[in-house]
């Protein structure tokens, strides 16, 4: 038993409740993602316990430490830098990539993907806010860097994802739910705008409020990181 962990899930599962009540459509589905670096396996699956059926990696070594220790009910999706030389480590065993943000690495992807007899979906990462500090594509680039990975064969765009920059998440979820919705409008060939990935455990219910449809939260559920 770990009640801080459930503690912690029943505020965020009211606070992201009480957020779609006011800002969304009633049938709209938020996904809490536990995020769980430096975690340890027990803690995770004591989360996924209470109810958590999605949980966010960022780094592969970690990773491929833990996952065999992991309850198989949760869902794993990558949400870290992905270095293009590590995607043959995640390929067999993650249902989504967050992270792309250039065509290099989607390509990589796509040949590992392909080797195994896949399509892989992924999200791209949006550096909404411009900053040398983060990856991400930038917004200029996006449209290009979507038309060139819509052309391979085993990779499916599903949407976006960003980290916005500190202390500005709300104009940056506003301006990544325009982007989100305008790419959603175009009805694009070979991509699906269905998850749009933002809001940590500092600004969840804003990122809700702007429609965000995965929130990933790591302290908010396991404590402050060591
Ligand atoms: C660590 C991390 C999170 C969670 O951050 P918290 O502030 O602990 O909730 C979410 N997304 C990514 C990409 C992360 O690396």
């Amino acid at each position: 038993m770990d009640l801080v962990i459930s503690e912690n899930l029943k505020r965020i599962r009211y606070n992201v409740e009480e957020a779609k009540a006011k800002y969304r459509k009633s049938d709209d589905n938020v996904s809490i993602m536990a995020v769980t670096k430096t975690v340890p396996y027990e803690r995770v699956n004591y989360a996924v316990h209470e109810g958590i059926t999605l949980l966010g990696e960022n780094r592969v070594q970690e990773y491929l430490e833990k996952k065999d220790f992991y309850d198989k009910n949760a869902e794993i999706h990558f949400i870290g830098h992905l270095q293009s030389n590590k995607v043959k480590y995640i390929i067999d065993n993650v249902s989504l990539i967050h992270s792309v943000d250039n065509i290099k690495l989607a390509a990589e992807i796509d040949r590992q993907a392909a080797k195994i007899g896949h399509c892989m979906n992924v999200l791209i990462e949006v550096n909404i806010g411009r900053e040398e500090s983060k990856s991400g594509v930038f917004d200029d680039n996006l449209d290009q860097l979507i038309y060139e990975i819509s052309q391979l064969k085993n990779v499916r765009i599903k949407g976006l994802m960003t980290i916005p920059p500190i202390g500005k998440s709300e104009e940056a979820f506003y301006k990544m739910q325009q982007i989100f919705n305008d790419l959603k409008a175009k009805r694009q060939d070979n991509i699906d705008m269905d998850i749009l990935s933002m809001g940590m455990s500092a600004d969840y219910a804003l990122a809700v409020k702007y429609g965000s449809n995965i929130v990933r939260i790591g302290s908010g559920i396991f404590g402050a990181r060591k």
